[in-house]
């Protein structure tokens, strides 16, 4: 499958989620607009009540209003989120499929396809979000949780390079999660959990909940902190220093020096550095 630039992973989810929530959270609504077919019907309800939060699950996200009911969206590769002004709609080509209108500002969902409305106290039983492994942008998730999963049968036997793609293993990572979390691990995408010494087990979870986290906090940056301000004084651009090897293929490992590589695994590239990375 071919990936275009910047498919949103967990981190910018929740990042547009913060956005979202900061724009309507609490206001008294104006408008709210459905897109899609047999959801207008909530509008009106929706419109009495306001918007108390925005969670996130991975990639998907939940706008829960407190009157009971809540809208599970899920961007897939094209939806995007749009805050403004009231009315100042942006310029787009793209299907408005979601609204939220306040006296503040607007919420605008163009282009996802799966948007559905449940009672809050359902959400946990849709059938995206109950088959989803823990969130490492959860707060009451952290690094023992991962320590348990890559030690549990289920996953335990599985190559690394696929399993941290699995939304039941861990939700909300993607690809360039998945290459950046495997290179500070040390861990080569071969390698299975089971195979692994109990200490790199140790890290390569620690690392999947620091380096998510730093995605997150950073807007996508995941190289070492102290790294990319090195980099960006000596005048490197965002693409040349966001990342220690995802996209970096041919280029020397920012640690070693070594040649960076690249393969498919679950059909997606995958890049590491051979020597930071030894096969098990
Ligand atoms: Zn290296």
């Amino acid at each position: 499958m071919c990936q275009a630039a910047g498919v949103p992973e967990g981190p910018e989810i929740r990042r547009a989620a913060d956005k979202v929530q900061a724009a309507i959270v609490g206001r008294p609504i104006r408008q709210i607009f459905f897109g899609l077919p047999g959801l207008s019907k909530y509008a009106r309800a929706m419109e009495r009540a306001r918007v108390e939060e925005v969670q996130t699950f991975g990639k998907a996200m939940v706008t829960h209003f407190d009157h009971g009911l809540s809208v599970y969206s899920h961007n897939q590769l094209y939806g995007k989120w749009y805050t403004v002004r009231p009315d100042q709609d942006p310029a787009t080509n793209r299907q408005l499929r979601f609204a939220v209108r306040t006296d503040h500002r607007d919420a605008l969902l163009y282009s996802a396809s799966t948007i559905e409305v449940l009672r809050r106290e359902d959400v946990r039983d849709h059938p995206f979000i109950s088959r989803l492994g823990p969130d490492p942008l959860h707060d009451d998730v952290d690094v023992t949780t991962f320590s348990k999963r890559l030690r549990d049968p289920a996953f335990s036997g599985r190559q690394v390079g696929t399993l941290l793609l699995e939304q039941s293993f861990a939700a909300g990572i993607g690809n360039y999660l998945r290459s950046e979390i495997l290179f500070f691990a040390g861990v080569h995408p071969c390698a299975k959990p089971r195979a692994l010494d109990g200490n790199t087990r140790r890290k390569l979870a620690q690392k999947l909940v620091e380096i998510t986290r730093r995605a997150y906090a950073t807007g996508g940056v995941t190289d070492e902190p102290r790294r990319v301000k090195r980099n960006k004084k000596d005048g490197q651009r965002r693409g040349e220093y966001r990342h220690a090897v995802f996209r970096r293929v041919k280029q020397p490992c920012r640690a070693c020096g070594a040649t960076i590589s690249e393969a498919d695994f679950s059909s997606r590239r995958l890049f590491w550095c051979p020597r930071c990375q030894p096969a098990v």
